[in-house]
């Protein structure tokens, strides 16, 4: 917790949530709909593996970090 967060669920700021409780369940079974660290509406991917969502400013996060990553060079 580094306290300077959004909700990924309401946008709102980490701790303003108005239904807390709806938002921690959300957020450990869905993706989020807001960027956590700016709080831009992002564009979610629901995948066989998971899913994925993009943040036009902070790009990709999600539970798919096990991705190769290409080669450099
Ligand atoms: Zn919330
Ligand atoms: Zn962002």
């Amino acid at each position: 917790m580094d306290g300077t967060g959004y909700c990924g669920w309401c946008g709102r700021p980490d701790g303003a949530c108005p239904d807390r409780a709806v938002c921690v369940r959300r957020r450990g079974t869905d993706p989020p709909r807001y960027c956590p660290s700016c709080a831009r509406r992002m564009v979610v991917q629901v995948t066989p593996a998971g899913w994925s969502a993009r943040c036009g400013r902070h790009g990709s996060l999600g539970v798919e970090a096990d991705a190769p990553t290409p080669p450099v060079g």
